[in-house]
């Protein structure tokens, strides 16, 4: 059975198939069809159920790469990490990476995801060139932002939804070295994070802070952490050495790992890690996939899975919004190992559906507790749509249909794209 990386819902699928050729007529397995990357997706957005998933990580062959341009054409299959170790040695980066590098580029387009670096370089999609997508009645579309602008932009963030993305060609972004410059600071309530920001955004490409949402600041209310920035290196330090560490969460805790005292502790001590207020070598893995570090973190969280609650709140109302969420969400004792704040710059999206826009994104992880997290995540969905927010798709497992479409105001037009023999477990609920 195959399960998103929250693991919620755990549904079973009338056939599962793995691609290995691209130029291929899709094959022919019970419809409705959709393609399944790395399964990074917290949720149904990259599930099927009832029907079938075409397993894409086997298309992932290199099909070009102009060393002077830095332009790069590979089926959509190939992951982030092995284009990592492709391209950072003749010194190019992917232009925007998520915080996991375990991410095929199909994934990547089909979320549109964005990075630490969103307020300089804006999504993935803007740096895409051109696709390939397979429809099912056979037609090979070849796609470029000019040529096509429609399609372009209801694949770009499209969610698997127009046909199998065969191949991306990308613009990657040149770099002199694996390795960044990158300093953090403490701060003790939004405030600070606001003023931090506003600094660090102006000056450092990539930029992200971490919440503590359990343990309030001097203030008495919740909103401490660390802000971090950092910039792609010029040099690599002289004694360069950096080792990928190999841990991993075996196997599945019969209970989660993931409670109240846990939480707090955790939040308590991760406060008070060092800081480097001024800037230091560090290796671009640790820095921008800091989670890749554990394989199969998500099994703290038991059997029973987690939720990922991302939303984005316009910049009006961002400042207030997010000191709302957090309130309730410290009141609801409910918090999270991994709350991360960031900001969107002002560039406006390249897909009909695309999650980033201007203004704040918060990100949190919740163990699943039945009834407390659905009141909870009630509130806080009250607070999102009264801001004129969105709560991102590729994060999520239960949003209420209505939330998705005041979010996504162009989903109707968006449903003309949408080839006929492709859904989602999404899909079909959000638009039943
Ligand atoms: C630790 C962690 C950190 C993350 N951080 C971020 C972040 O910072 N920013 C962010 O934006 N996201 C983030 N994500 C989410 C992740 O980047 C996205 O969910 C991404 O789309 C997953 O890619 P995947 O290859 O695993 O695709 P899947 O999860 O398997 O599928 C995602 C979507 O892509 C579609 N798809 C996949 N391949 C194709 C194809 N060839 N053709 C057509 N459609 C296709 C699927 O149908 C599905 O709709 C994070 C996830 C994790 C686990």
């Amino acid at each position: 059975m195959t399960v998103s990386w929250n693991r919620i819902p755990q549904v079973e699928h009338a056939a599962e198939t793995t691609l290995e050729r691209r130029g291929r007529a899709l094959p022919e397995v019970p419809r409705p069809l959709l393609a399944h990357g790395l399964g990074r997706s917290y949720g149904d957005v990259c599930l099927n159920p009832g029907a079938s998933l075409l397993h894409t990580p086997g298309l992932d062959r290199f099909v070009a790469f102009d060393p002077a341009t830095g332009i790069l054409r590979a089926e959509a299959g190939l992951s982030l990490d092995a284009l990592l170790r492709f391209a950072v040695p003749r010194g190019w980066f992917p232009p925007v990476v998520p915080g996991t590098r375990f991410v095929t580029l199909g994934g990547a387009v089909a979320n549109d995801v964005h990075g630490k670096n969103h307020h300089q370089a804006g999504s993935f999609g803007d740096h895409v060139l051109a696709l390939t997508l397979r429809r099912s009645d056979g037609q090979l579309l070849e796609i470029t932002p000019q040529g096509h602008p429609e399609w372009f932009a209801a694949t770009v963030g499209g969610l698997g939804l127009t046909g199998l993305i065969e191949t991306v060609t990308l613009q990657l972004a040149p770099v002199r070295s694996a390795w960044m410059r990158a300093w953090s600071e403490r701060f003790d309530s939004l405030d600070e994070f606001w003023e931090l920001n506003a600094r660090g955004e102006r000056e450092w490409p990539y930029t992200v802070a971490w919440i503590d949402c359990l343990n309030p600041g001097r203030d008495g209310r919740v909103g401490r952490g660390i802000y971090s920035a950092a910039r792609h290196a010029t040099t690599a330090p002289r004694k360069a050495a950096w080792r990928e560490p190999r841990r991993s969460i075996p196997l599945d805790p019969p209970v989660s790992l993931v409670n109240r005292f846990t939480l707090r502790a955790f939040n308590h001590l991760y406060y008070r890690q060092p800081v480097h207020a001024t800037p230091r070598a560090v290796h671009h893995q640790p820095w921008l996939f800091p989670l890749d570090a554990i394989r199969h973190w998500n099994r703290i969280y038991g059997h029973q899975g987690f939720y990922q609650y991302q939303c984005v709140l316009p910049p009006h109302a961002a400042q207030d919004g997010v000191q709302a969420l957090l309130d309730t969400i410290a009141a609801s004792g409910q918090g999270s190992f991994l709350a991360v704040l960031k900001t969107f710059g002002a560039r406006a999206a390249p897909g009909m559906l695309s999650f980033p826009r201007p203004g704040a994104t918060l990100a949190l992880d919740f163990p699943k507790k039945g009834q407390a997290t659905e009141r909870l995540f009630a509130r806080l969905d009250a607070i999102v749509q009264e801001a004129g927010g969105a709560l991102y798709p590729a994060k999520d497992a239960r949003m209420p249909a209505t939330m998705f479409r005041t979010g996504f105001p162009c989903w109707e037009a968006f449903a003309d794209y949408v080839d006929p023999e492709f859904s989602s477990g999404f899909w079909r609920r959000v638009t039943a």
